[in-house]
């Protein structure tokens, strides 16, 4: 296939008139329209006005789907425990898979091509037989609880951990390898010791495997982490193993100088949820910071509760607002670098190898974009367009590994009516 328009290869190539040719699931050729019209003659053709990676959206909750609106204006502890958690210990697994399909049918229909989805502790099959179903691009993995967690979630540790391995040996590398396996223990809070180890011990034993959790995103999380521990949260999840190069870390909004010196010390890479950060008043993380010492940080847009939307390009948005209001400086987090989190600094943190840029050889995970509409006219610089102008609503085209699964706006191959038609009915429940 050949796309053209205007292309943005990654955050310092933008071609006016350009084209990107697929070959398979990868990257044949980038480059000028006209010269790849001529080389490529027979290539089924698409024009878009925007040609783009596709997003990666590095810390998600799909399962939490069917509570989008249902705990607004809450403070984040009673959000979870008295809302979020209650919800995913009574889905049954009928449910969890339509959550979680509504959730990947919202971020391909948006940009988002790729994924690190955290789970919840039952039904996690359901998930991940959706992402091969819908055909995204996922790290994910079931959730893990075993201290201090609602009945209806806790579970016994070395329980937690079989179901773990069990889900890696039948999922992680599944699909074509689009998906592949996070051991994922909920926060510090909800897991013992040995669960954490346990956790480090998996991921070690399979290829591939990383380790996704949360960390430091709220001030009443690290005081109960400290209470218990007697130490501050990053610097106990690096005691317990959960910091390195295969780990990604959602929030880090409160963390000390000697927690970042560690981050950056072990290659841990951070995924940044500003809009799921405002809302919660959690705070503003100090992403300035951790670029500066060289952390990968990513972008994540947490989940429907606590956003209360997938859009890849609003959370950019977001990105670069709140850095220029927190440092008071306009040119804090330019549109280069919030496209680079959402883009490569992604890709990075979910261990896929070439992608998050559009390169011959790399993978074919694309995006197509309109600019049809009053907003987005006119468009000056294309980059500027997607981080500051942009919805996930103008997106028509999105590929993944070189399959279409978006095309013209419509979902390919799954009933996305039908989907939320029952998204609507399972949901009613919640509200
Ligand atoms: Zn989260």
């Amino acid at each position: 296939m050949l796309l053209s328009g205007t292309v943005v290869a990654d955050s310092a190539t933008v071609i006016d008139n350009g084209a990107v040719v697929v070959d398979g699931t990868t990257i044949e050729a980038v480059g000028e329209r006209e010269a790849l019209v001529d080389q490529y003659p027979d290539h089924e053709r698409r024009e878009y006005d925007i040609i783009a990676p596709g997003m990666v959206g590095s810390h998600i909750h799909s399962v939490q789907s069917l509570g989008r609106g249902i705990a607004d204006d809450t403070e984040l502890l009673d959000w979870l425990f008295d809302h979020i958690l209650p919800m995913e210990g009574s889905m049954s697994a009928e449910e969890m898979r339509t959550a979680a399909t509504l959730g990947y049918l919202e971020l391909v229909e948006s940009g988002t091509t790729t994924c690190i989805d955290h789970l919840s502790v039952s039904h996690a099959d359901q998930a991940f037989e959706a992402a091969g179903e819908v055909g995204i691009r996922a790290l994910m993995g079931k959730v893990l609880m075993d201290k201090e967690s609602p009945e209806a979630l806790q579970e016994d540790t070395d329980d937690a951990l079989a179901e773990s391995e069990r889900l890696i040996q039948q999922y992680h590398g599944a699909f074509g390898d689009r998906v592949r396996y996070a051991v994922t223990p909920r926060f510090a809070v909800t897991c013992s010791e040995a669960c954490l180890r346990g956790a480090r011990q998996l991921a070690d034993e399979y290829d591939g495997v990383r380790i996704h959790t949360h960390a430091s995103e709220n001030l009443g999380e690290i005081a109960a982490v400290e209470k218990d521990t007697g130490m501050r949260n990053v610097h106990w999840l690096d005691e317990v193993g959960l910091t390195g190069e295969d780990v990604v870390l959602a929030h880090c909004v409160h963390t000390d100088a000697s927690e970042r010196e560690v981050l950056a010390e072990t290659g841990t890479h951070v995924t940044h949820c500003p809009s799921s950060n405002m809302k919660l008043a959690s705070g503003i993380a100090p992403v300035l910071d951790y670029l500066d010492r060289g952390i990968n940080v990513a972008l994540g847009n947490d989940g429907p509760p606590c956003n209360n939307t997938l859009d890849p390009f609003t959370e950019m948005r977001q990105a670069s607002l709140l850095q220029k209001v927190d440092e008071l400086n306009p040119t804090a987090l330019p549109a280069a670098t919030a496209f680079e989190m959402s883009t490569i600094n992604g890709a990075k943190a979910a261990g896929f190898e070439n992608l998050g840029e559009l390169k011959p050889g790399w993978k074919a995970d694309i995006v197509g974009l309109r600019t049809d509409t009053s907003r987005a006219t006119p468009v000056h610089d294309a980059l500027s367009h997607l981080v500051f102008a942009t919805h996930g609503d103008d997106v028509a085209f999105t590929m993944v590994d070189g399959e279409v699964l978006l095309d013209d706006g419509d979902v390919v191959g799954v009933d996305a009516e039908s989907v939320r038609a029952q998204a609507q009915e399972y949901a009613d429940q919640y509200s």
